[in-house]
């Protein structure tokens, strides 16, 4: 670090673990006579206003000895009236107790923080080289980040910049770590809360021809665009989740999901992890360098909208699962199944007739990242159907001699500085693939309703079957059971036969023509016939009756099995070879 200025200092201090508190001490030369402070409301990469300064309490300031006025001007910026040109120091306390890969957590067993969460933006020296200095680890407790180190000191680190400190989230603990390399460039992974039974070389091995395929994809056989990586996962109970950064990437999965020693094959749990380490690390070009023009620079303040989510998240989403087949991780047979489940979840989304991927973009902030018992009605996921709609660009790019690849690797060359916006999209689609093809994707992204996915994967030596949906898909139900809750209905589908049926999410399912349920399997029996049925339910302590008939909304009651088409003509076959390798 070069910068004559004197650094941002951050003091995180673990000595209230056990509550679930972080004491910041921040240090600030220079300070302005009327010094403003403020929390970020949202972090890059969850487009939600989160308002983290809602956990940060007891904030005081000192200067030369003296105590200093703080005073809060909204929700989330404090003002320190300062004179004179001693150090100012403010501190605080931050409340976390969060295990997602969002914000921050500590406990006695282990921490995470986002800077985000904990360390406020001394206004005017946001380009200042940011120090951060961890204090009070408790006995054999490690720190892992990408974070630079700070020359000299023992768990000290140093940013270029407050938009790069709070681009490198921590993990404190006693975690598993192990390493390897990919591209020329050092990796590292660290687990915390797996079991005794992990088997970390595996994880390794995986993750490595990830990353292998990846920074070949972007690079051939240059390096990639850091010098280190680092994973930094958290194995729970129940959880799910990733948060892409630009040398690291924060995950949360099942601890069940994690592969266990002496464990073969591939099973579903493990499978949703590599697709989901994949997924974040095509962010580190993805979204974290390439970006939308509007991201260029971020405002910490507030929302900042995008119509382009369908591409930063929908593309990435394609490419995560198509890097696992291309690492050689799964066979094709096994990537296409992947691609019908997508494909059937989308086609079980009312709401794709209601919003397009570009309006899903836009609406993150409140629809997305909100989701309530009416999002199937209502919107559609950029990251789904942005999927679908990668794959369908990719297949007629193929056809037109070119593929995605080079589109996203011509983007990588002529997008960086400028950010990307989506006429740059389209005049690039329009040079490879023509302007028909750049004419149907903006058809794609900006229509509603279903993709024209059948031919084009027929053209690509994949077998279609149509089966019917799951019943309660066909009906309109999303469902969910529980011991104490019963069979409740979660979601009614708009247009569906359990909304003609006048169903409601809340209602609990007690009986199908007269006989009792208690769980899903049991309604099954009584529902799958087509035979109209009477219910039994409860609403608001309640007990009505209802009539449910077969009908409603035809797509809802079919779903699509892919597979490698056995005897493809000669064309698709040879489409197929330079699409999935086979
Ligand atoms: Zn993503």
């Amino acid at each position: 670090m070069t910068n004559p200025l004197a650094p941002v200092q951050y003091r995180v201090d673990l000595a209230d673990a056990a509550a679930h508190r972080y004491r910041v001490t921040l240090t600030v030369r220079d300070a302005a006579p009327e010094q403003l402070l403020s929390l970020p409301v949202w972090i890059p990469g969850s487009y939600m206003v989160r308002e983290f300064g809602r956990h940060l309490s007891g904030i005081t300031a000192r200067q030369g000895g003296r105590e200093r006025v703080v005073q809060p001007l909204d929700k989330t910026t404090w003002q320190v009236a300062t004179s004179g040109r001693a150090a100012l120091t403010v501190s605080y306390e931050v409340y976390a107790f969060d295990t997602s890969v969002r914000t921050a957590f500590l406990d006695d067993r282990r921490g995470f923080f986002n800077a985000t969460s904990l360390c406020l933006r001394v206004h005017g020296q946001e380009a200042r080289d940011h120090q951060l200095q961890i204090t009070g680890l408790p006995a054999g407790w490690d720190v892992a980040t990408a974070m630079p180190a700070l020359a000299g000191a023992r768990h000290g680190f140093v940013s270029a910049g407050y938009d790069e400190l709070v681009d490198h989230p921590v993990e404190l603990g006693r975690f598993w770590r192990g390493r390897f390399e990919a591209g020329g460039v050092p990796h590292e992974f660290v687990v915390a809360g797996a079991w005794p039974g992990f088997d970390g070389e595996r994880l390794l091995a995986d993750t490595r021809r990830i990353c292998a395929a990846q920074i070949a994809f972007w690079h051939g056989r240059g390096k990639p665009p850091f010098g280190r990586y680092v994973f930094l996962l958290n194995a729970v109970e129940e959880g799910y989740g990733g948060l892409e950064h630009r040398a690291s990437t924060a995950l949360l999965c099942n601890r069940r999901d994690l592969p266990r020693t002496g464990q073969a094959g591939m099973g579903e749990g493990y499978l949703t992890l590599l697709g989901l380490i994949s997924h974040e690390y095509f962010h580190t070009w993805n979204v974290k360098r390439l970006k939308p023009r509007e991201f260029l620079q971020f405002d910490y303040s507030r929302e900042n909208y995008t119509r382009l989510l369908w591409f930063f998240e929908g593309f990435t989403s394609y490419y995560d699962d198509l890097m696992l087949r291309r690492a050689g991780l799964i066979d094709s047979a096994r990537y296409l199944k992947l691609i019908a489940r997508t494909v059937n979840g989308v086609r079980a989304t009312p709401g794709q007739q209601v919003q397009s991927v570009a309006e899903a973009s836009f609406d993150a902030w409140v629809k997305y990242y909100r989701p309530d018992e009416n999002t199937p009605n209502s919107t559609v996921s950029y990251y789904t159907k942005g999927s679908l709609v990668a794959l369908l660009l990719d297949l007629h790019l193929r056809r037109a001699g070119h593929s995605l690849d080079a589109l996203m690797r011509r983007l990588w060359k002529v997008a960086l500085r400028d950010g990307v916006t989506e006429q740059l999209l389209l005049d690039e689609v329009a040079t490879l693939g023509g302007p028909a093809v750049a004419e149907a994707l903006r058809g794609w992204v900006h229509g509603r309703g279903p993709l024209p996915l059948d031919e084009a994967l027929v053209a690509a030596g994949v077998h279609l079957a149509h089966e019917p949906a799951a019943w309660a898909t066909a009906l309109g139900l999303k469902l969910s059971e529980g011991a104490l809750t019963g069979v409740q209905v979660k979601s009614v589908l708009r247009g569906s036969a359990a909304e003609a049926a006048g169903l409601s999410p809340g209602d609990e399912l007690l009986a199908v023509d007269g006989w009792r349920i208690r769980r899903l399997d049991d309604a099954r029996q009584w529902v799958a016939d087509g035979r109209p049925c009477e219910l039994l339910l409860v609403r608001d302590q309640r007990v009505r009756t209802l009539t449910l008939r077969a009908g409603g909304d035809a797509a809802l009651g079919q779903t699509v099995a892919l597979s490698p088409e056995a005897s493809p003509s000669d064309a698709a076959r040879a489409m197929r070879r330079a699409w999935l390798g086979d």
